[in-house]
């Protein structure tokens, strides 16, 4: 079936993205394009399972690009998280003054859905996080830093929210999609 474009869900992920674009997503998403286009642009899952792994993957790329950074404290998957808008992860940055000097903790804690995802949307929110040791929000120097660590930061960014928006439309729906 394919849906009048005025019954599509709002597409929430992409909010921040211009009209156009969206529109095209909507298109996409009536024409039954989007699933199939996901799946030929990103069709492996990353092996990345526990958090004792998880850990590893960050410590790497963080030895990278952000050696003289202090260490992370705790990397975990976490269910709780609700991805919505910008809390796909979180950063935590906890602060206190030890024998005269500001210590700082970092944890950084991804939503469990990327247990489940490519390689390439690991790598993307991982970056993500990981950009917010440097930079806390998200403006310019951010995704400038984003960028730095992932080339590719930005498309698969907005590809991330086609899969989040997929997602969600095929567990809400399972006929018209
Ligand atoms: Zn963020």
């Amino acid at each position: 079936m394919i849906s009048k474009a005025n019954t599509l869900p709002a597409l929430k992920y992409l909010s921040a993205y211009p009209e156009h674009i969206q529109a095209r997503v909507s298109q996409l998403i009536a024409k039954n394009e989007l699933g199939p286009l996901l799946a030929q642009r990103y069709p492996h899952k990353h092996q990345v399972q526990t958090d004792k792994a998880l850990y590893d993957y960050v410590t790497e790329i963080k030895q990278e690009f952000f050696r003289n950074s202090a260490a992370i404290a705790k990397v975990a998957f976490d269910s709780k998280i609700k991805v919505i808008q910008h809390a796909l992860g979180t950063h935590t940055q906890i602060s206190r003054i030890q024998g005269g000097k500001l210590k700082s903790k970092h944890e950084i804690r991804i939503a469990s859905l990327f247990k489940n995802t490519a390689p390439e949307f690991l790598k993307m929110i991982v970056t993500h996080e990981l950009a917010h040791l440097k930079e806390k929000d998200h403006n310019k120097a951010f995704y400038q830093l984003c960028q730095h660590i992932e080339p590719n930061y930005m498309q698969l960014e907005f590809d991330l929210r086609l899969y989040l928006t997929h997602q969600d439309l095929n567990s809400s729906s399972t006929d018209n999609y």
